[in-house]
């Protein structure tokens, strides 16, 4: 196999199972699955219970909760989990990110324009440049910003007060957010993967907010090669309603689920033709490793942000790659579900769980 072969017919750009939103997810701008309270909230219990405890808290004590990071993969609920925040404790939400704010300008006028109580959303809080952070802590920790204009002699500088306001920050990395940034932050929360009888449950739950019939075991078929991720789930559901629609009564059964997600060429795990082509080239090119995250990436066309925060949390999950200090390796158990002889040589740590924290994901 030539590494030319990867830049095939492949549609890198509209992966089905991509983790990030694309406009279909969300129905003219506003998304109808986006559970709106925490006892709609499906799975992560361990960040719901801290939550409501400190929701609870905070009403009684008549204050605003104190700012929150939500951390994991894309498409978990991080979002989904700001807006809750914000109808249980009453106010309004302003979603915004990272890279949208530009300079520090554009955050003075975001947070003077905010009501007491309010919710600031920044998805992708680890791309605010550095002038923005610097106006961001004394918002967060004093509730105030100092904004100086004109320069030299007529310059002014002025302490503007702002509305106490809570922060919801989220990351898929949290080993890149800068310390003073972090610690700021009195409630941090990290989302784990679902398994899939929580991903059924959301199923079931959209099917019943889309009208659309679907089996138990549908629910389960489709849970189960979703890669632990809700948005992946919603979005094969609509999916395989098509195929249901086309190849039977409209009904989702395990039967019309199962071929009309191998048609989609989504396996029994979840995997797509993209995930295979990488495991692939680390076991064809690598010897089954270990390659260095930058050296994969141009390996099969792909980014390498896009590698550590798409493709490889769910492989890390389910034992298929191990990540050790010299690079990413196959495992055993990764070759005995694509069929191919373990290499001989590679190096089989165990697989770590993502920890973002330790920064290892700097590791390349
Ligand atoms: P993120 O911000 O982490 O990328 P989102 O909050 O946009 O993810 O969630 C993606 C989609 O998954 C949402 O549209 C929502 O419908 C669904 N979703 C996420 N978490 C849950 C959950 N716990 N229960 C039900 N649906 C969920």
């Amino acid at each position: 196999m030539s590494k030319m072969e990867f830049s095939e017919d492949f549609d890198f750009e509209n992966r089905i199972m991509d983790t990030s939103e694309i406009p279909e997810d969300t129905a003219d701008g506003d998304n109808p699955l986006r559970p709106k309270s925490l006892d709609e909230y499906i799975g992560q219990d361990k960040a719901k219970e801290n939550l409501k405890v400190f929701i609870e808290a905070a009403k009684i004590r008549g204050e605003t909760l104190d700012h929150v990071l939500l951390y994991g993969p894309p498409g978990l609920g991080k979002t989904t989990l700001a807006g809750i925040i914000a109808n249980e404790m009453g106010v309004s939400v302003r979603i915004t990110s990272g890279p949208a704010i530009e300079k520090p300008g554009d955050l003075a006028a975001l947070l003077t324009n905010l009501s007491d109580g309010d919710v600031l959303f920044i998805d992708e809080i680890h791309r605010l440049s550095r002038a923005v952070e610097e106006i961001l802590y004394p918002s967060m920790e004093d509730f105030a910003i100092d904004i100086i204009t004109g320069k030299g002699q007529m310059a002014a500088s002025y302490h503007l007060p702002l509305p106490k306001f809570t922060l919801v920050g989220a990351t898929t990395r949290a080993g890149q957010l800068t310390a003073p940034l972090r610690d700021r932050f009195g409630v941090v929360l990290r989302l784990e993967l679902y398994t899939p009888e929580e991903l059924a449950q959301i199923v079931i739950r959209s099917a019943g907010i889309l009208g659309i019939k679907i089996e138990y075991d549908g629910a389960v078929e489709i849970a189960s090669r979703s890669r632990g991720t809700p948005r992946i789930a919603n979005r094969l559901l609509k999916r395989v309603r098509d195929f249901a629609q086309v190849m039977s009564d409209g009904i989702i059964t395990a039967d019309n689920a199962r071929t009309a997600l191998d048609k989609l060429e989504i396996d029994e795990l979840g995997l797509d033709q993209n995930d295979r082509r990488m495991l692939k080239a680390i076991i064809n090119f690598y010897n089954g490793g270990p390659v260095g995250l930058e050296t994969l990436a141009a390996a099969i066309g792909e980014e390498a942000v896009t590698i550590e925060d798409v493709y490889e949390p769910y492989l890390l999950q389910i034992g298929f790659l191990s990540r050790t200090p010299r690079g990413r390796c196959i495992t055993a158990k990764a070759c005995e579900h694509l069929g191919c002889e373990f290499p001989k040589g590679t190096v089989n740590a165990v697989p770590t769980q993502l920890n973002l924290f330790n920064g290892d994901s700097n590791q390349s």
